[in-house]
């Protein structure tokens, strides 16, 4: 496995619609895509920064992950994603070498990246997620 670039960094924020001006106003970034990942419960909103994209997270349910991560870690960096050509292959590498999963197998995330994570305590306390787009294939 070699990671080709930080597909994105997933921040969780309280609400989008105050965490959005900032990235907009301040930064001079552009909101081109809002996302709501039922799955996840979460709704997602998406800006390009080179290659690499900010993926501001915010939940869609009290019992959410995202929610839980917020009442105990406040707002902030929440996961960061590798862009692999085969997430399921990276899994599998991983599994080898001892890290404990999240995700026994890809599932799908938003921008119909196909997803998986890691647990952070087998990574130094970083969430770490792989991307893989199918779409680019
Ligand atoms: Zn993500």
């Amino acid at each position: 496995m070699k990671p080709t670039h930080i597909e994105h960094i997933g921040i969780a924020v309280k609400s989008l619609e105050e965490a959005i001006p900032y990235y907009e106003k301040v930064l001079g970034l552009e909101c081109y895509n809002i996302e709501e990942v039922a799955d996840q419960k979460v709704k997602t909103a998406f800006f390009r920064v080179g290659q690499t994209k900010i993926e501001l997270l915010e939940s869609t349910d009290p019992e959410g992950t995202i929610a839980k991560f917020i009442e105990k870690k406040g707002e902030g960096v929440h996961h960061i994603a590798f862009a692999v050509d085969n997430v399921e292959g990276a899994l599998a590498d991983c599994e080898a070498a001892g890290v404990r999963l999240i995700d026994k197998a890809p599932r799908g995330g938003a921008e119909g990246l196909s997803i998986a994570f890691l647990h952070p305590k087998s990574t130094m306390g970083v969430l770490t997620e792989f991307c893989e787009d199918k779409n680019k294939k």
